[in-house]
């Protein structure tokens, strides 16, 4: 199915105001299907194209020439050495890149063939199809959790109570939530541990309907019970989604992922994608000597 562009939600916290007239449109997928047993690959949606791109900060180039498909309704990992231009990297799939003053990007993004820096893409709409999870969870601290849910869809416009009920109760199931907090929807989100705080972030994320979730770092800030539980769920969500998770440690992207690119820095400091592969093949037998070093922990 096709939807229009038209109306400005935000995807993510960073909601920008709509361009006057976008006309472009952005596949999305009505009603998903757990996925059978191989592959529903060929026919999946939110399956990303990446050519050539980089990203610059003013004059600074942070990330060069990266050219990549991200596999639909799997998880891929970004790995590499702090500064490599993971973050700028994931920023630059939904547009966020250019909300920094003098960042730009040079290159091609298509999300199920669609240019998304074709200016008739509305950013705002975008950033709804291809959501964020932060580092830290962020969830919008004057609202109640059942609030924070729905936070994005009300912003549409009005939605009987029944659907919003709905989408509350689906949205928190899928996040691994719903039991723990369903007593008490009306509490502030900012009542939940942080590990809960997170899920219920992914929560809000999925209640828009999004293709694409990019998480960046989603578990750096949680303790190990917490971060096992959030890495479960990236495992179970990526059945209907397709997840882009950066992560500095390697033990995760062993655990969540099934495609790994492992991005390194050059001498003028941009980062580069070394190597992509099945993330089996880049733990155990990388083919470039950079990625080996740094998978053993050699270097980085
Ligand atoms: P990573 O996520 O791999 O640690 P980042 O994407 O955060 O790397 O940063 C890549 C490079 O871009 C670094 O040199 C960093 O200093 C620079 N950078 C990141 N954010 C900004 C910004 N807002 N303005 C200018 N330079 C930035």
């Amino acid at each position: 199915m096709t939807v229009n562009v038209d109306q400005p939600v935000p995807g993510t916290d960073a909601g920008v105001p709509a361009p006057a007239e976008p006309s472009t449109t952005l596949r999305r997928v009505e009603t998903r299907a757990p996925r059978e047993e191989a592959d529903d690959a060929a026919t999946a949606t939110g399956r990303i194209e990446i050519r050539n791109l980089s990203a610059y900060y003013g004059s600074f180039r942070a990330v060069r020439d990266v050219s990549m498909h991200i596999q639909p309704h799997a998880v891929t990992a970004i790995i590499g050495p702090s500064g490599c231009g993971k973050s700028t990297f994931l920023r630059a799939l939904n547009r966020m890149h250019e909300l920094i003053p003098d960042a730009r990007i040079e290159g091609e993004l298509l999300l199920d063939g669609i240019n998304l820096y074709d200016p008739a893409v509305d950013p705002v709409q975008l950033r709804r199809v291809v959501g964020m999870v932060f580092q830290r969870p962020n969830p919008f601290p004057t609202m109640s959790i059942y609030d924070n849910v729905v936070a994005g869809l009300r912003l549409v416009g009005r939605q009987p109570k029944a659907q919003l009920d709905e989408t509350v109760e689906r949205c928190l199931t899928s996040a691994a939530l719903w039991d723990e907090v369903k007593d008490k929807l009306r509490q502030s989100g900012t009542s939940l541990s942080g590990g809960q705080q997170q899920r219920l972030c992914i929560a809000r994320a999925l209640a828009v309907d999004p293709e694409v979730l990019l998480m960046d770092e989603p578990a750096s800030a949680l303790d190990p019970v917490a971060t096992l539980r959030v890495e479960e769920l990236i495992h179970e969500l990526r059945v209907n989604y397709t997840i882009i998770i950066v992560t500095h440690n390697m033990q995760q992207a062993a655990r969540v992922s099934d495609q790994t690119a492992f991005f390194s820095m050059g001498e003028d400091r941009a980062g580069y994608l070394v190597e992509y592969n099945a993330t089996t093949t880049i733990f155990t037998n990388p083919s470039d000597q950079l990625t080996e070093d740094y998978v053993s922990g050699r270097f980085g």
